[in-house]
């Protein structure tokens, strides 16, 4: 017996390396993390191709242990060299990325350490620094301190936990279902419709609320649709306001639908994953007005506060409710039962066991101080109102409503050709190029390209590139 289970420990000793192997993996991984990021600027942001990263099939899993090299440079090859770079200052699709270097080391602390970030028994610390972070991003918001929170892996969790606390808030009981009635705008992002769907809500009533000229949500038509929903005898329970949608960057008028929420008894969500954290730029006070009102509040550091993806937010300002829906007490776990300082993280969310990404957030936040944050939210306002002041006066040019946070649409409208399928060929044509990334929307039937300033690393030098860009593939485009 002793020597079978020393036979076997000679092997598994090999998952606990000594420091001169470690020495090297790391400096064979800081040596990769080094060129990735001093090549940015120079490497293409969006590389299509015909392989699309197949190869990695090449390394799946064998009996046989593989050198870092050549792992490391199947990652170049087959996962940094295909699709969209999004640590790239040049990535103005979608939402973009960022990927802050210090997230990077506060991952590689966090994996080490393997703190137990899920229970504050098994790691007090971690908890309160996570909860520690939470109660900033609560004081931003003007929450109380009351009001509880976690971090969420991303904005869809995040909608998750807000839809079934208010679920539970409201006493919505699978009866009730096909009579309640859930209000947001059809610019709201699709994680709330999915969120609704993973709540078991399906059969909920889903009122899309008229947009106005700015494609916000319009509180008037909000109100009577509230109003002739409950003459229906219909239960109107939650309300969803976009802080930032994803397509145009709009914000719903946020103090107005607080009012309307409070007077009628319903749950007013803010779906701020995009737009949250601008609110540290001053200048933007007036649209964040009665954000404090919102029952629950989404944010996503991993978009405004440049983090790698990973990490989300949720506020909650109703702790007793979202205990009940996702505290649970194993009986395996009755040693953790006592002086709980903290809430257990996983005493506000789905995730028991969980990555802890307190530390990503922490390392960052500290390490720069906010005021670089600050400048460089206000930086990319600017640069999208730059953006939108250069295109404007080009002839041929059509913009969307004038940028409220750091997304702009255009369109190009040729003389002798349809539009949508222009701009169709516009997009494709910056795609090919690859410098920039752009991605394209349909609002009301037409076909517009985005420009969404996320990036930290996007700058005057990109956005100028850009608007090259796109003069330089109109031009080739129309003859
Ligand atoms: C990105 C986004 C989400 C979803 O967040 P994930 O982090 O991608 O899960 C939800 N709402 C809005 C407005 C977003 O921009």
């Amino acid at each position: 017996m002793i020597e079978k289970i020393r036979a076997l420990e000679k092997v598994s000793r090999l998952l606990d390396p000594k420091q001169p192997q470690r020495d090297k993996w790391n400096a064979e991984v800081l040596h990769y993390a080094n060129t990735f990021i001093n090549q940015l600027g120079t490497t293409k942001t969006y590389i299509d191709s015909e392989e699309n990263g197949a190869a990695i099939y090449d390394l799946d899993i064998t009996e046989e242990a593989t050198e870092l090299a050549t792992l490391l440079e199947n990652t170049k090859t087959n996962i940094d060299e295909v699709g969209i770079n999004p640590a790239s200052g040049g990535h103005m699709g979608y939402i973009p990325g960022g990927g802050l270097y210090p997230s990077a080391l506060g991952d590689y602390i966090a994996a080490v350490n393997n703190r137990y970030a899920g229970i504050f028994y098994a790691a007090p610390g971690a908890v309160r620094l996570e909860n520690m972070l939470i109660r900033w991003m609560c004081r931003i918001m003007g929450f109380p301190e009351t009001a509880i929170g976690n971090l969420t892996s991303g904005g869809s969790i995040a909608n998750l936990i807000a839809i079934v606390t208010a679920r539970e808030a409201h006493d919505i009981k699978a009866r009730d279902i096909d009579q309640s009635v859930i209000y947001l705008s059809e610019q709201a992002h699709h994680s709330i419709q999915k969120a609704i769907r993973i709540a078991g809500l399906a059969e909920a009533h889903l009122r899309y609320i008229p947009l106005d000229d700015g494609l916000r949500l319009s509180v008037d038509a909000l109100e009577k649709a509230i109003i002739d929903d409950k003459k229906k005898g219909l239960i109107p329970f939650f309300i969803n306001a976009s802080l930032g949608t994803t397509n145009t960057g709009a914000i719903d008028p946020i103090d107005p639908i607080a009012a309307i929420a409070k007077k009628h008894h319903l749950w007013f969500h803010i779906d701020a994953a995009y737009g949250g954290f601008f609110k540290l730029v001053p200048e933007l006070a007036a649209k964040f007005q009665g954000i404090e009102k919102a029952d629950s509040i989404t944010l996503d550091p991993h978009k405004t506060l440049f983090l790698p993806f990973g990490t989300g937010a949720i506020l909650i300002k109703n702790k007793e409710k979202v205990l009940k829906v996702h505290h649970y007490l194993a009986d395996y776990m009755q040693d953790t039962i006592g002086a709980n300082e903290e809430i257990s993280p996983a005493d506000v969310s789905p995730e028991l066991t969980k990555h802890f990404r307190g530390m990503r957030l922490w390392l960052p936040l500290k390490l720069f101080g906010l005021k670089p944050f600050k400048a460089a939210l206000e930086e990319k306002l600017y640069l999208t109102r730059y953006f939108y002041n250069e295109i404007k006066p080009l002839e041929g040019y059509e913009l969307g409503p004038e940028p409220e946070l750091s997304v702009a649409m255009f369109r190009y409208i040729p003389v002798a050709e349809e539009a949508n399928a222009f701009n169709k060929k516009l997009i494709q044509a910056i795609l090919k190029d690859g410098r920039i990334f752009l991605s394209s929307t349909t609002v009301n039937g037409v076909f517009w390209i985005r420009v969404a300033v996320v990036i930290f690393r996007t700058h005057l030098e990109e956005i100028d590139l850009l608007l090259k860009i796109i003069q330089e593939k109109v031009k080739e485009l129309s003859h």
